[in-house]
């Protein structure tokens, strides 16, 4: 390579993404395999979201609005947070860079529990500042651990609630005290890409603190809840001060119109988001008996995955799985070698997962 790569660059290791359906069936000459890998919403997209962006196409000569108005007023409503408040992004990953690219420099830390969801650890590097990691206890965010991590370099704390790839979530109270010890110049970014999933009372609300004296920031997507992972739109709630500083920076067209009117509609579409919660929840309980039955380990989850211990190398369980149709995800590249990862899917669906499973490790 001829030009100069800067050195923080260079130690990105990419995003390896869930393996999609069309390249497994390709590799393995196989068809109706099912993806439980990327914690996608297996109803499909919302209808309500499908109609609004199928009437939003014959718009696509013009610029979208800049400003989100309308998605703008809806969340301000639905969520009783002033619009000057709310970002949006081209799904909530564009916000965690936004963020990033707009606070910290070379020379400046951010805090991220360990695993956690990659993109935290790429976008604090693309920025070229340090990442310091702190690994879960028990699978849970250890906040404690956290908050002894925090130096005068400290400008963001990452939190993730529920954790993606473990399902904990943190307590309430235990946001409490820690938010206590948290310098009034440090976000703390609170990525709820999962929130709507969780069935302990026990659980942190973010955005009780959007209007506190501390620098929270609450990340959520369009993305599980609403099935629209492809269409690439979340939001980000913050103190006016941060939002002001992001607007500087965001893309001026970054929600597409097909974007800004899907999630609109998707806000509005009640059956769905019960319908999506429903069957997750009756899903995970099932497949918890299924396991229980079979005596395979599993950690309890407030999210639309969770975590099985293979007793196995889970790369081997992941490729075994492969060739029976059924994608999940090792969780070898995030410190647990004998996990896997995997999603709620259709009841179907997730027979075919118990069954493989059971062929590969019992
Ligand atoms: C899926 C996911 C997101 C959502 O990202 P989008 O860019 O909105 O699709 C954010 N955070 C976590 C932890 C996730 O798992």
């Amino acid at each position: 390579m001829k030009m100069k790569v800067p050195q923080n660059i260079l130690l990105i290791k990419p995003y390896v993404p869930g393996k999609p359906i069309e390249e497994l069936e390709r590799e393995y000459g196989i068809s109706g395999s099912v993806k439980l890998a990327s914690n996608e919403n297996p109803l499909g997209p919302s209808p309500k979201a499908v109609k609004a962006v199928e009437k939003a196409l014959c718009r696509l000569n013009r610029y979208p609005d800049g400003s989100g108005h309308d998605l703008i007023m809806k969340l301000s409503e639905r969520f009783r947070i002033s619009p000057g408040k709310i970002v949006l992004g081209n799904g909530s990953d564009e916000i965690i860079g936004m963020l990033t690219n707009a606070f910290l420099v070379p020379g400046d830390e951010a805090i991220i529990p360990s695993p956690s969801f990659l993109m935290y650890e790429i976008t604090v590097r693309a920025a070229g500042a340090k990442p310091v990691f702190v690994p879960l206890k028990s699978l849970s965010i250890d906040l404690e651990g956290m908050a002894e991590k925090i130096s005068g370099k400290t400008r963001i704390i990452f939190l993730c609630n529920p954790n993606n790839p473990t399902g904990t979530v943190i307590p309430g109270k235990s946001f409490k005290r820690f938010i206590q010890k948290v310098p009034p110049n440090v976000i703390v970014i609170v990525d709820e890409a999962y929130i709507e999933f969780v069935r302990d009372k026990s659980c942190f609300k973010s955005m009780d603190y959007i209007n506190s004296e501390h620098n929270v920031v609450t990340l959520r997507t369009f993305s599980k809840i609403y099935g629209l992972a492809g269409l690439r739109i979340g939001y980000g709630i913050m103190s006016e001060d941060i939002s002001g500083i992001l607007n500087r920076i965001r893309p001026p067209f970054n929600a597409s119109i097909p974007a800004q009117a899907g999630a609109a509609a998707a806000l509005d579409d009640k059956t769905f988001f019960e319908k999506t919660v429903r069957l997750v929840h009756n899903e995970l309980d099932f497949m918890y008996r299924s396991l229980n039955n079979k005596g395979i380990k599993y950690f309890p989850t407030q999210s639309n995955f969770f975590l099985i211990d293979t007793a196995k190398n889970a790369d081997d369980v992941f490729e075994n799985m492969l060739k029976l149709g059924v994608i999940v995800r090792s969780m070898t590249s995030y410190g647990y070698p004998g996990y896997i990862r995997v999603s709620i899917g259709l009841h179907e669906e997730n027979v075919r997962f118990i069954k493989a499973l059971e062929k590969v490790i019992l």
